[in-house]
């Protein structure tokens, strides 16, 4: 059972009216799904409740109609009938004793209002600050907008406790929120009584709680959620003002919520943020006010999350990203597994469902958002079916994570690796730089395989298709991954290009065996994921001068939905990374490259010593393709099934092999479901005509 050292994270706290079980703390975080998939959404907060946290949160909701964030996709409490959405969410998440809260935002100046086509309302009339620069500007509040808008605020309290929520979190963190927009100088460059001095700045916030406790007090906490530092310069929200701000306001409400800067900032990536960033900025805010505090910091491990505590920084451990990788995570803590946890990776997979309005993914749990439309469970796995062996050749993500829920089902599974050791491409990458929490996604499966009795791996065995027809499994998934193309095939080429013999040309295959080119070498990024700027890192500290050319218009255009292209950007830039942008290279020549301009076609020669293409990968699929041709000796040989997973049947993200892993293990043996679709969809209903 429970390690005592633990313990701490397990005593009950007092949060205005309510009181938490524990210290755990689900702080708000977005999935993609939000209003347009509420039940998705609800399921996946629900398996948090299983899961044992204390305090469990929606996403951002937009609170009134004159703000909201179109094209993103979060939850909306405009009206009554928003409530029935939200009441289902508040219940799943109260079935095993958490508390539910509701993060209220008024977008202010962060808010376009595509949708409602409302003129936006923010403290200081100033252009809309979105990630993508839209041509909208800002309308500044009045009074008497000022009045209007606590009322809509009490409203919003009042529905959501109507909904069922327990507390509330006022958003005034990551640009987002009104509150930060009053309390940072750069967004208030009022001179009435709510600009100027701090005091003028936080009355906003003052007034809004005192309305908002007078209204639904008796019954639901207040939480107030800023950033430690707005990180924008002088006139931003300093970290010094936000203690200013706390001291000031130190019991205004029932919890300090502390997330930090802009949302790059809080959820930056593991390549360039460790676990507890924000220590130094956090510390010392506690003692001023009597109020709990929570905090983030991708916290993964349970001896810092008692450190924080114990240290007096926190009171709360906020998760988002911890708590998406393993949802168990505080039940793994109080059953005294800690080696069972799902370690978050920090690769902001999950991110990118938000900034592209699709349903988020998670790298290390495949379940994400498939509780409801799949009814996946992140730890249960269904019995096994009426076969019992079998065969996945290949121990990359997606080998790894079927061998592991095929394993608790009940299979037999033998897991044959033509190498000496598991990970596939996430044991190559992980040794990249910055990459090394990447390994996790074989750590946790590796050590899960190593417990099963029922699950046997293979080194060294690089299987042909006649081992496979031979051994005699009944089912067999070919997961062998992919291999990067050496003939620069990817968007700007679609034939190979153009290359001369006398060039040394590498792939990112070569950097990752140890090949390190030197002198003047040119990079080519047509992937535009993070592999181009990596290898461009990799390079530069082994003493390379590099070039990075790029058909797009940004570095590693792709991580922008990560949240971490500008640190990408920067990094190479301190590096000494020279960067090409909208250029393609066109043909590799002898003693270098030509470009073209991809607007006007202009040309460029480059010198260079060595080549470095990042195009597109090549599924190895020779051996699946050679079954499928003698798919006539299956039966004779005992064979069921044969399946291509992952990147041998398309290469993409690590994220979609752990996926197509897990699905082959849950597919195994199960009904054929013809043409009907593979999830549960939610389809908004016909309002009356
Ligand atoms: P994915 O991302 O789809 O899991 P990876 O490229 O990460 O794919 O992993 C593929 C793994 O398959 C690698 O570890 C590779 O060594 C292994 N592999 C490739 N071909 C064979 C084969 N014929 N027999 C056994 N293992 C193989
Ligand atoms: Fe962590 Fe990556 Fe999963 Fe997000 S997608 S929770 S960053 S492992």
């Amino acid at each position: 059972m429970r390690d005592p050292r633990y313990d701490i994270l397990f005593e009950p706290m007092k949060i205005g009216p309510h009181v938490a079980k524990n210290r755990f703390y689900q702080v708000p975080h977005c999935n993609g799904g939000g209003y347009r998939d509420p039940s998705a959404a609800a399921a996946m907060r629900g398996i948090k409740s299983e899961g044992g946290w204390g305090v469990i949160f929606t996403e951002q909701t937009e609170m009134h109609h004159t703000s909201e964030i179109t094209p993103f996709i979060e939850l909306r409490l405009w009206e009554d009938q928003d409530i029935p959405g939200l009441r289902r969410m508040s219940d799943a998440m109260k079935v095993h004793g958490a508390l539910a809260g509701i993060q209220l935002a008024y977008s202010g100046i962060n808010g376009p209002n595509f949708y409602t086509k409302e003129v936006p309302l923010a403290p200081s009339a100033l252009p809309i600050r979105t990630f993508t620069n839209d041509p909208v500007q800002a309308r500044a509040l009045d009074l008497t907008d000022i009045k209007n808008l606590r009322r809509w605020f009490v409203n919003a309290a009042k529905r959501s406790k109507i909904a069922g929520f327990d507390l509330i979190c006022l958003y005034g963190a990551h640009g987002f929120g009104i509150f930060q927009h009053f309390l940072s100088r750069a967004t208030n460059q009022r001179t009435d009584e709510y600009g100027g001095s701090l005091e003028n700045r936080s009355r906003f916030a003052r007034e809004v709680v005192a309305d908002i406790r007078e209204a639904v007090g008796d019954t639901t906490a207040i939480t107030m959620r800023v950033s430690l530092d707005e990180t924008i310069g002088e006139l931003g929200f300093s970290n010094a003002e936000v203690r200013e701000f706390v001291a000031m306001n130190a019991d205004l409400p029932d919890l300090w919520d502390l997330a930090h800067g802009a949302w790059e900032d809080c959820s930056g990536p593991s390549r360039f943020k460790e676990e507890a960033a924000q220590e130094l900025l956090v510390k010392g805010i506690r003692e001023l006010s009597s109020k709990p505090v929570v905090g983030v910091g991708r916290f993964t491990s349970p001896d810092v999350m008692v450190r924080m505590i114990k240290s007096g920084t926190l009171d709360f451990i906020g998760c988002a990203r911890p708590s998406i990788a393993d949802p168990f995570l505080p039940k793994k803590v109080e059953e005294g597994r800690i080696e069972d946890i799902r370690e978050c990776i920090g690769c902001n997979m999950c991110i990118t469902g938000d900034m592209t309005m699709s349903i988020s993914r998670c790298t290390q749990n495949p379940t994400f958002m498939e509780e409801w439309r799949k009814g996946w469970h992140p730890e249960r796995m269904q019995a096994k079916g009426d076969s019992e062996s079998v065969l996945i050749v290949g121990a990359g993500p997606a080998g790894l994570e079927a061998a592991r829920a095929l394993g608790l089902r009940g299979y037999q599974v033998a897991l044959a690796e033509a190498g000496t050791e598991l990970g596939g491409r996430v044991a190559r990458e992980c040794r990249l730089p910055g990459l090394s929490a990447w390994g996790r996604v074989r750590d946790y499966r590796q050590y899960q395989i190593g417990k099963m009795a029922n699950v046997d791996v293979y080194f060294d065995s690089r299987l042909t298709a006649d081992d496979i027809l031979a051994f005699g499994f009944q089912n067999v998934a070919i997961a062998t991954g992919s291999t990067w193309r050496r003939d620069g095939v990817a968007r700007a080429h679609v034939v190979p290009m153009p290359i001369d013999p006398a060039m040394p040309v590498y792939t990112p295959d070569d950097l990752m065996d140890g090949k390190a080119p030197s002198g003047n070498v040119v990079l080519f990024d047509d992937d535009h994921y993070y592999m181009g700027g990596v290898l461009a890192e990799l390079m530069a500290r082994q003493g390379a001068k590099v070039t990075l050319v790029t058909p797009s218009a940004y570095v590693s255009d792709w991580t922008r939905n990560t949240l971490e292209q500008g640190a990408i950007h920067r990094r190479l830039a301190e590096l000494g990374v020279e960067i090409v942008l909208n250029r393609s290279v066109t043909r590799i020549a002898g003693g270098g490259v030509k470009t073209a301009c991809v607007y006007t076609g202009t040309e460029q020669e480059m010198d260079a010593d060595a080549v470095v293409l990042v195009a597109s990968r090549q599924q190895n699929d020779a051996l699946w393709q050679e079954l499928k041709g003698r798919r006539g000796e299956w039966a004779d040989n005992g064979i069921r099934s044969i399946r291509v997973i992952g990147d041998a049947e398309a290469p993409g993200p690590i994220a979609w092999a752990t996926y197509a892993g897990h699905r082959f293990a849950r597919e195994l043996d199960e009904p054929d479901i013809g043409d009907a679709l593979p999830f549960r969809r939610e389809v908004t209903a016909l309002a009356a005509e």
